[in-house]
């Protein structure tokens, strides 16, 4: 959720004086509007859809007005001499949930990936379909994203693009129970699960600045998408595009922002 310093910030972009203030004023009564109404719905399609994300909540202001948005066409990399990536994934029991948006399995705590010499805890992993990032305007059958968190509360994402191919065995006892229907987190604790299993072979990725793909949209993530894709079958894309045709936000302006590439 965007704050007043937030607001101000974009605020200050193009607008000058007394306008400022008179607008500052509207828009933080919005914000507070919105804090009352609670969980607001939105979706992919019509009337609820990602080109309206901005104007369904204030709350939501970012999806709209934000400049370091989620997803872009990874396209004109800058190589660049990346650290290479340090992943310690445990196992974990599969907690899995149909949030209404998305198939997503919470992760127990003690996974850490380091980037730039800061722990991130990973707490969840999700899919969409199609993929969100695009590679020179080229999309993918389905993309997921590991989600981790480090202690100052900044995000990094891993994103992995998911080709037609070998079933993956590592998504399997995640297919076998995914709920149809949105429902509440179930744990299954004789089936464990291992993160490190969904990476590909190749360390190569892209990295950049960006936000949460999905309403507030807000711009805290450090973006990883892997330049390799790892394979699933059409029978796994099939049956998760059965519940989910379309959850994917197309993707956003780069603006003043540059994409790197590990060399
Ligand atoms: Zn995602």
């Amino acid at each position: 959720m965007m704050n007043r310093r937030q607001l101000l910030k974009y605020l200050s972009i193009g607008t000058a004086g007394v306008a400022t203030t008179g607008m500052t004023w509207n828009l933080h009564s919005l914000v507070l509007a919105g804090e009352k109404k609670g969980k607001v719905s939105w979706g992919y399609i019509g009337q609820e859809g990602a080109e309206n994300w901005g104007g369904l909540s204030a709350q939501f202001l970012s999806c709209k007005i934000g400049r370091s948005q989620s997803p872009i066409d990874l396209k004109s990399p800058i190589s660049s001499d990346l650290t290479n990536l340090k992943t310690n994934y445990k196992s974990s029991p599969l907690k899995i949930i149909n949030n209404g948006h998305t198939i997503q399995v919470n992760y127990e705590s003690g996974s850490i990936l380091m980037l730039d010499g800061e722990p991130y805890e990973l707490l969840q992993f999700h899919f969409h379909t199609p993929s969100e990032h695009t590679v020179d305007g080229k999309s993918y059958p389905m993309e997921v994203h590991l989600v981790h968190k480090s202690e100052k509360g900044s995000l990094a994402v891993l994103g992995i693009f998911l080709k037609e191919g070998q079933e993956n065995q590592a998504l399997q006892p995640i297919w076998q129970k995914m709920p149809t229907k949105q429902s509440k987190e179930t744990t299954i604790s004789n089936i464990k699960i291992d993160a490190a299993a969904l990476l590909p072979k190749s360390q190569q990725f892209y990295r950049y600045y960006g936000s949460l793909t999905t309403p507030p949209c807000s711009e805290i993530v450090n973006w990883i998408v892997f330049k390799e894709p790892v394979e699933m079958s059409r029978a796994q894309i099939k049956q998760f595009a059965q519940i989910f045709p379309m959850n994917a936000r197309p993707v956003q302006k780069l603006y003043r922002r540059f994409v790197l590439e590990s060399n």
